[in-house]
């Protein structure tokens, strides 16, 4: 039972490597991100009160996203599944496709866009605590300014995301120097800090992440 964190800036690609690399590794992706999207796109009392945070490209309330996060924890239920998707966590917890899945099962995780306050990672540290589990890694996507700037505006043209404009990417940015970076440093003392190299393209920055990948996994 692995716990990956995939960290990087607004337009780093982490949401692509990560749905590529629960595909490749059979891991549960959880992407925070999405799971306040669909919050927002099905107008629940949660997607409320956070649509205008979102839409100025503010971070929401860390209670907010480490609640979503322990209860898809608990249920194993990705945010690129659609619907429960049995055989996908059969895999995730190393199981083969016909062994019946235990009553809480035990899935490797990818953890795409969260944790991205100091705050945050404390509080992961309290749920891994409570439910056995341990972080394996966080690995870092490191794409220069500029080129971020580049990309998100690039996905701006094709996306349907309404934080994809101007002034919220700006904010964005912000948002990320401001509260997101020290993740890093936080992660960095702790020793289980890994970065690579992102300004590529999806191909290669895959190729790297799928070394660190298989030396985590011991799949070498
Ligand atoms: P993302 O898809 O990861 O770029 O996230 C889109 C938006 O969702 C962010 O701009 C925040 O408003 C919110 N969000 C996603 N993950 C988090 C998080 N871990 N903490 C706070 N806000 C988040």
């Amino acid at each position: 039972m692995k716990n990956i964190v995939l960290f990087g800036a607004p337009g780093a690609g982490k949401g692509t490597q990560a749905s590529l690399l629960a595909e490749k590794y059979d891991l549960i992706h959880l992407s925070t991100g999405e799971m306040l999207r669909k919050e927002v796109a099905q107008d629940t009392p949660l997607g409320r009160r956070v649509k205008d945070i979102m839409l100025r490209g503010d971070l929401v309330g860390d209670d907010i996203v480490v609640n979503l996060i322990a209860k898809a924890i608990d249920t194993g239920r990705g945010t690129t599944m659609d619907e429960w998707d049995e055989i996908r966590l059969r895999r995730a917890c190393g199981l083969a496709d016909n062994e019946p899945l235990p009553e809480k099962p035990q899935p490797s995780i990818i953890y795409d866009g969260f944790p991205r306050t100091v705050q945050q990672c404390q509080m992961l540290e309290f749920i891994f605590r409570q439910k056995e589990r341990k972080l394996d890694a966080v690995i870092s996507i490191d794409v220069p300014q500029e080129e971020l700037v580049r990309r998100i505006h690039e996905r701006a043209l094709v996306s349907n995301r309404s934080d994809d404009t101007e002034e919220v990417i700006r904010h964005r940015l912000e948002e990320y120097e401001d509260k997101t970076r020290p993740v890093l440093d936080y992660y960095k003392v702790s020793g289980r800090l890994i970065s690579i190299d992102g300004s590529g393209e999806i191909s290669e920055t895959n190729g790297r992440l799928c070394k660190v990948m298989d030396a985590l996994l011991e799949r070498n």
